[in-house]
Formats: C-alpha cells, structure tokens, sequence
C-alpha cells in the first residue's frame, strides 16, 4: 500500500472573554483577525495557520473545518485530533461542547464526529462486517487510568508497539457499539470518572489528559481488512501556579501536567530540528501515547486554543508558538489494509 506524506494540520481557536476578564479594565483584547488564516498578538508578527477560528465562531463551523477526518478513519487511516491550550482557553468546550447536553449546537467535535461517522456508515451501501470498538483513558499523575473500568490496577495497563498496529495500549476495556447512543453512554460513563478539581481559572478544569479511542474494521466480500483508528485527545492544561492559586495535591497535579505538556514540548522541538535524531517520546505516558502522531503513520489535526485577553497575553505567545512548531512536522500516513 503506498503511502504520502502531510504535515500535520494546525487550527487556532479563541475562545470569547469570559465574566472575569470582561470585568477589568484596560487592554481587553489583544488579538486582530486580518483573514482566516491569521492571528495577530499585539506588536507581533502575525502566526499563520491552517485556520483560525476567531471568538465568534460557532461549534459548527469548526466541526465543518475537521469532519474530513471521519471520511479519512472511515477509509482506514489513523486519525488523531488533539487540543492544546492554556487551563480555561476552550479545549474541552472544542472537543465535548459545553452547556446543556440537549442543545446541539454546543456540542464539540467528539459528540459531532460519533454522530457523523454511524449517519456516513448508514449511507455507505456496506458490503461485508463492520466492527467499532472504543476505550477512553485518561493520564493522570503520570498513571493511565481505565475510564471505562476505574477499579482497573494503573499498573495492569500498558504501552505497546507493534508492526502492524502501531503504539497500542494493552490491557484496557474495549466495548464494541452500534450506534451513536452506545458511544455516548460510554463517554458520559467516562466522563463521570474523569478527575476534577477547582481552580480560580476554570471551576471544572480538568485535571488529566484524556484519550477517547475509537477503532474501525471492515472486512470486505473478498477477505481484505481495513482498520482505522480515531484518537480523540483533550489535554489538560498547562497553567502557572502562581495564577491559578494552587496549593496541596491540586499543586502537585499541576506540576505533573505541566512537566507532561513541556515533554510534549520537548518532542515536538526535537522533531523540528533537522540535526536532532533521537526523539524523547519515551519520557511521558503523554508523549509515548501520541508518538504515532506526531510523525508516524497518523492524519493528525492540532487545535491551539487560546483567550483574547490581554492579563493571558504570555501563555497565548507560548500556544501560538507551539502550533507554529508543529506545523512543520510531517507524518508519513497510509490506508491499513491487509
Ligand atoms: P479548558 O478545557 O481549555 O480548560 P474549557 O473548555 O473548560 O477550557 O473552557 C473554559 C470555559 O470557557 C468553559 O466555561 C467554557 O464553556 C467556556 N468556553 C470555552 N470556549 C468557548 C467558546 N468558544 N464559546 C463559549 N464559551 C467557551
Ligand atoms: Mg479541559
């Protein structure tokens, strides 16, 4: 099976102000949108990205932007979409939506790619079996915990690598589903497992990184096999104590995510500097998890998230140069077919 190289795709979201920031005084916003690909910081110079999506955009039009991916696994590549952005910035609002569960239009992009992808499978005139499966994880203190079995010993989990199917982890639930409403249940059973705690910048802020894996065989009339893998990541978020007013295990958390999100740093310097061969995936749980898609065989789409407000203008500089990095990295993909 031939293969092709692209780079991975870089999207820059903004999130609107929030009641905090609307409520001080100068300088509220410091972002200008010239065209849909830019994004300027103040004095800088402006970051160009695949898209950017300015505060206003809706759900909808960023699900539009990345609902190829559903065509691609569905075709049997490997897909990752992942977010990255500051505590507060709107990454899990992008990735699950926020608000009340019945209104569609604040559903994010996993609740969006389920809902796609069963209506593209009920259209397809499917000849032969088709077969979904779904683990969730979450990364927590360096532990990968099982979403859909809690009570699963940390250290009975772990991280392969093989030829034919790539980084996997060994030892996790995999529950088949049918449709669109058994994905559901198992993210809201996930969900409820997920590890929480209150911050000053995001009462709901999540605590881990989480990692909602869905995998796709179809076996064909003539005996071949198609297998596509769709990760759905949501980062934790990195954030600066001294803001944030941590203190006790909540402080210990955040040391924990930020060492995880600066080792994913570390890995996506290293392959954006042509004289550096050795890449550190190994140095995190986060890292190794996400080694195939960040230049192995996966369509990788990166979604910076970001807030307009001058009091972040720091932490939005470090997002926005982080997506520039990642820009550049190439993944060599190809259909898994045997
Ligand atoms: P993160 O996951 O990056 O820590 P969240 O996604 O939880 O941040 O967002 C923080 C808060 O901002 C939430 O209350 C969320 O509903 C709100 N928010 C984030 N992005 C948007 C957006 N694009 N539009 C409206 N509200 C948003
Ligand atoms: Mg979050």
């Amino acid at each position: 099976m031939s293969s092709t190289t692209c780079n991975i795709r870089v999207i820059a979201r903004f999130r609107p102000l929030n009641d905090r920031e609307k409520q001080m005084k100068e300088n509220k916003n410091v972002l200008a949108f010239p065209d849909e690909n830019s994004v300027v910081v103040e004095k800088n110079p402006p970051f160009t990205f695949d898209r950017v999506f300015p505060p206003e955009s809706t759900q909808d039009e960023v699900f539009e932007y990345v609902e190829d991916t559903i065509t691609d696994v569905l075709g049997g590549f490997n897909t990752t979409i992942f977010c990255y952005g500051q505590t507060g910035s709107g990454k899990s609002h992008t990735m699950f939506g926020s608000g009340d569960k019945s209104d569609t239009a604040g559903w994010g992009i996993i609740p969006r790619s389920n809902l796609l992808m069963f209506s593209t499978i009920d259209q397809q005139d499917q000849i032969g079996e088709i077969s979904i499966k779904c683990s969730f994880l979450e990364i927590y203190m360096e532990n990968i915990q099982d979403l859909l079995n809690p009570k699963k010993d940390p250290k009975t989990i772990k991280i392969r690598e093989s030829k034919t199917l790539g980084i996997y982890v060994e030892g996790l639930e995999e529950e088949y589903v049918q449709d669109e409403n058994d994905i559901m249940e198992l993210i809201a059973i996930g969900e409820s497992s997920r590890s929480v705690a209150k911050t000053n910048m995001n009462q709901k802020s999540s605590r881990s990184h989480s990692i909602l894996i869905i995998q796709i065989e179809q076996k064909s009339p003539d005996g071949s096999v198609k297998r596509g893998k769709l990760n759905l990541v949501d980062l934790a978020g990195s954030e600066k104590v001294s803001k944030t007013g941590a203190e006790g295990q909540t402080l210990e958390e955040a040391k924990k995510i930020n060492q995880s999100l600066s080792l994913l740093g570390n890995c996506i310097h290293a392959l954006t500097d042509s004289k550096r061969e050795h890449i550190p995936f190994r140095d995190s749980k986060l890292t190794r998890l996400l080694q195939d898609s960040l230049g192995g065989n996966t369509k990788t789409t990166l979604i910076i998230t970001g807030s307009p407000h001058y009091s972040n203008v720091d932490e939005t500089l470090s997002t926005l140069k982080f997506g520039s990095r990642a820009k550049t990295i190439k993944n060599t993909v190809k259909v898994n077919q045997q």
